[in-house]
């Protein structure tokens, strides 16, 4: 589910993706995110995919890193994943059984590139589970409660589909796997801290999915408040959501990588 952005001018919605991927490059940021995920244990799991029913939280760093994954993709991949991230960032409250936009058929389509929400989901202690999860579920129905204010009615299968851990991920020995995951979320924020002003990598943090900071950078955080009601409206009202995601996709200005893209199809 979307959050509302970070509405202060010095947020990253105002960096120049094209300059910061540059200066993420000529620092080697991305070779240092890849040394962090690559310390994380072996695991095995399920696969059932469960924990992919929405797109996760990503740091600044590894934002920059999946723009540059899609900007590198060929074919119509890389504009399907922003037509997805589009719908999902706006029509995810009314849409049960929307997924990640990365997932197909139970499989990520950037496994090797995923952020460190997906490698740590189900890795760190399980104390606090259920205080977070029904904190997430509270969150999400005050915020059902403002958008039904507005006229939009949230189906209680988007309340209650937030899922915050799972304790079926084990390490090579068949046991339940643990890292620290403050410490790996301070080393990936501290990347950040090379592109971002200290006080707005603090305030960020990693709580802004892909289709969050993509929207904000292509249409304003403020601006994707205001269209969200307005379009949520309409497609309860009838209009057809894959309609409504090409227009808005129309009025979006691309970051620069990404704009070679074009208007993304479904
Ligand atoms: S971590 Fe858990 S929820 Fe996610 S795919 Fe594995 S078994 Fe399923
Ligand atoms: S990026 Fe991949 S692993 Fe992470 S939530 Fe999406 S589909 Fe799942």
């Amino acid at each position: 589910m979307t959050r509302p952005g970070p509405t202060s001018a010095s947020s990253s919605d105002q960096a120049d993706l094209a300059r910061m991927l540059r200066r993420a490059s000529r620092s080697r940021l991305f070779d240092s995110l890849v040394r962090i995920y690559e310390d994380f244990p072996q695991t095995t799991c399920e696969n059932c995919a469960r924990c992919c029913f929405e797109s996760p939280g990503v740091f600044f760093t590894e934002y920059l890193h999946l723009v540059d994954v899609l900007a590198k993709m060929t074919g119509r991949r890389g504009s399907t994943f922003i037509f997805r991230a589009f719908r999902e960032l706006f029509f995810s409250w009314i849409e049960p059984g929307r997924t990640c936009i990365f997932l197909e058929s139970s499989h990520c389509l950037i496994y090797d590139h995923r952020p460190l929400a997906c490698r740590l989901f189900g890795l760190v202690p399980p104390q606090d589970r259920d205080r977070a999860e029904a904190e997430a579920r509270l969150a999400a129905r005050q915020e059902a409660e403002r958008l039904r204010l507005f006229g939009v009615d949230i189906p209680e299968e988007v309340v209650q589909r937030s899922l915050v851990s799972c304790d079926r991920v084990r390490d090579a020995k068949g046991c339940p796997a643990r890292v620290d995951g403050d410490a790996i979320a301070a080393r990936v924020a501290h990347l950040d801290t090379a592109l971002l002003p200290q006080e707005v990598v603090l305030q960020e943090f990693c709580f802004r999915s892909l289709p969050e900071r993509l929207g904000a950078a292509a249409l304003g955080g403020e601006a994707v408040e205001g269209m969200r009601v307005q379009l949520l409206r309409r497609a309860q009202g009838g209009e057809r959501i894959s309609d409504l995601t090409a227009l808005i996709l129309k009025q979006a200005r691309l970051p620069t990588p990404l704009r070679k893209k074009g208007c993304a199809r479904r």
